[in-house]
């Protein structure tokens, strides 16, 4: 019987629930063993019973929880060969043939590295005594598959990630709340909102909630955006409109790469020689990560987290490290390390302020 473990990693994010769901009843309809690995990279470095069986009942009720209930956790010992060189010994040790990853591309780099070096692991612990040949015979490969998770929408090759259409909910409703009050008061907010590298949040809230004015890392406004800002929150105000809804994705920045902040931004808004508004700062932080999935995310963890599962059992040594996506509607396999290098590639050229080349590599369909 094939033992087959799952694990969260990174960043939490709703729907991660769903996935383990999906992949520990998938396994065990297939005839596999299932199993978590808790906390992340740091569960299996730890072993022990930091790598659990589970059987059927025991993802009963996941789909409607929001967070990871196997915990997830940032582990520095997993940057490092001999901390991977620990995992591989607990993985052979319990036995797991295969393992798929449910995290952000922080993540997934480590899992391809994890693979790429697995021969060499394999050596090292037979070299050093702590494994035998025989011990490691039937482990002569790592199969491994990614799914993404993340709330920021932020891994290249991917439609959507798991995750990001609920933190867009909470966010709409979140301004919703604030919009009633600002209206009452005629008042402004600026809205803070994640997203470092990545604008999909502020972009996608923004036309779902109809905010005045956005601003978001790989598109900075030209130089003029604070008269252009001023002048479409004052056609906004003239047309009768009682409240003025900004957005800023975290990661904001101008075209020289100087940050845009929410103080900023409020200082503009409430100039006494320019709109006069009265304007208040909300930073939405953690509330945008938590929560129960949407239905989107219930069902996109659960259909990625059946083919992972399937992904994870043909995968062969010949075949390149994969993760799931979603592409026009299609749950696809993609190769996993084009995804995550483009992805960095983005937030490199965003780093370097390179903004042209951030937009020419985003290959979401909102970039313009
Ligand atoms: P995310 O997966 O959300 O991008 P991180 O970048 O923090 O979050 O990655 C989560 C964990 O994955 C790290 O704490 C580390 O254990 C592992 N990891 C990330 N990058 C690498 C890497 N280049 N090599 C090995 N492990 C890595």
């Amino acid at each position: 019987k094939k033992k087959i473990a799952i694990m969260t990693s990174g960043g939490d994010s709703p729907g991660m629930n769903g996935v383990v769901r999906a992949c520990v009843r998938m396994a065990i309809h297939l005839g596999c063993e299932a199993y978590c690995v808790y906390e992340g990279y740091e569960g299996l470095v730890r072993g022990g019973d930091f790598i659990r069986k589970m059987e059927w009942h025991d993802v009963r009720g996941w789909l409607s929880e929001g967070g990871t209930l196997i915990g997830t956790a940032r582990c520095m010992a997993f940057y490092e060969r001999p901390g991977r060189l620990i995992a591989a010994k607990n993985m052979i040790v319990h036995g797991i043939d295969a393992i798929i990853i449910c995290g952000g591309d922080g993540s997934l780099t480590g899992a391809d590295r994890f693979r790429a070096e697995w021969p060499s692991l394999l050596e090292e612990l037979v070299s050093t005594k702590q494994l035998t040949e025989e011990q490691i015979k039937p482990y002569q490969s790592l199969n491994i598959v990614g799914l993404v998770g993340s709330i920021d929408n932020d891994l290249s090759g991917t439609d959507a990630t798991i995750g990001c259409y609920s933190a867009l909910a909470r966010i709409c409703e979140m301004v919703d709340y604030i919009e009633a009050t600002a209206s009452s008061h005629s008042r402004a907010f600026v809205i803070e909102v994640m997203g470092r590298h990545c604008g999909w949040l502020a972009l996608m809230a923004g036309v779902a909630t109809g905010a005045d004015f956005i601003f978001i890392p790989e598109k900075p406004r030209e130089d003029n955006w604070r008269e252009e800002m001023r002048s479409v929150i004052e056609k906004h105000r003239k047309l009768g409109k009682r409240k003025t809804i900004v957005i800023v994705a975290e990661g904001a920045q101008d075209r020289h790469g100087a940050k845009i902040t929410c103080e900023m931004l409020k200082d503009l808004l409430a100039d006494k020689n320019g709109l006069a508004l009265d304007t208040r700062i909300t930073t939405l932080g953690h509330v945008q990560r938590g929560g129960t999935a949407v239905a989107y995310d219930r069902m996109l963890g659960t259909l990625q987290g059946v083919e992972a599962v399937k992904a994870v059992l043909e995968a062969s040594p010949e075949t390149e490290t994969c993760f799931i996506a979603i592409t026009e509607n299609k749950i696809v396999r993609k190769p996993l390390m084009e995804a995550v290098r483009d992805t960095k590639e983005v937030a490199q050229a965003i780093d370097m302020h390179d903004f042209d080349k951030a937009m020419a590599l985003r290959d979401h369909e909102f970039a313009d």
